[in-house]
């Protein structure tokens, strides 16, 4: 197994050439359980399962559960296990510290303004998160750049400072359209979260993600006060900021 550190930069720029299925395969056939699928129960991530079940019966996979999700977002994490047959790791936030935000500003502090929601991102997301990554080597995850203008930068393979370690983050499906993530799931026939048939793009918590009207982009739906306030056209909690 390579240290991450010691990935050369034509390594890093094969794997930033290599296709989807054959990246996946690279992540779990040379880094076994120091790599794992980090997934919110959506379809890109479904697909890299897939991907990854047709090659390894037994990989890593986890999610961040923020104590908040749709019943139809747990519905899918069990969908989710009892296909392929595996156990997804969750991650929560931290009671103590849950216990001391809501003491502090009440459950709804994202309402109150941007700096409040990063906080509950904080507490809800990004440490869980950040729990999860000091427990792996490479990070795969369902990013894709049409997601956003702030995701277009995103690259398919890059050596992320993680807590002053070094590890690999691989976007597999970073080239993907949504029609090309929806062909293969229905092909496939595989499980979703359904709420995509109630006009959710992107889904996270539940007050904090809302159907997305036709014409809007992907992401609209996240925080949709704030499109209002015109506060943040980043939309990210964190777990893939910069
Ligand atoms: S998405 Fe909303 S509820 Fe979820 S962690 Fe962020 S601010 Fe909190």
């Amino acid at each position: 197994m390579i240290r991450i550190e010691d990935l050369s930069t034509e390594q890093l720029e094969s794997l930033n050439h290599m296709g989807a299925e054959e990246m996946i395969v690279w992540a779990f056939g040379n880094y076994g359980k120091r790599a794992a699928i980090g997934t919110s129960l959506q379809i890109s991530g479904t697909v890299i399962t897939d991907m990854a079940s047709r090659h390894f019966k037994d990989f890593r996979i986890f999610t961040v559960d923020t104590q908040r999700l749709h019943p139809e977002t747990y519905e899918a994490m069990e969908q989710i296990e009892k296909h392929y047959n595996i156990k997804i790791e969750r991650f929560l936030p931290d009671p103590e510290e849950l216990k001391k935000m809501v003491e502090r500003f009440g459950e709804y502090l994202f309402f109150i303004d941007k700096a409040k929601q990063e906080y509950c991102c904080e507490i809800r997301k990004v440490e869980p998160n950040r729990r999860a990554l000091a427990t792996l080597d490479v990070w795969i995850t369902g990013l894709r750049r049409n997601q956003s203008e702030y995701r277009k930068k995103v690259e398919k393979a890059s050596i992320i400072d993680e807590a002053g370690r070094k590890i690999l983050k691989l976007n597999p499906l970073i080239d993907w359209t949504l029609q090309e993530i929806w062909a293969y799931i229905r092909k496939r026939n595989l499980p979703y979260n359904k709420l995509y048939d109630q006009g959710y793009d992107s889904i996270g918590c539940i007050i904090c993600s809302t159907p997305v009207l036709k014409g809007e982009p992907p992401r609209s739906g996240r925080w949709r006060w704030f499109n209002i306030l015109k506060e943040d056209d980043k939309k990210e909690c964190g777990i893939h900021a910069e």
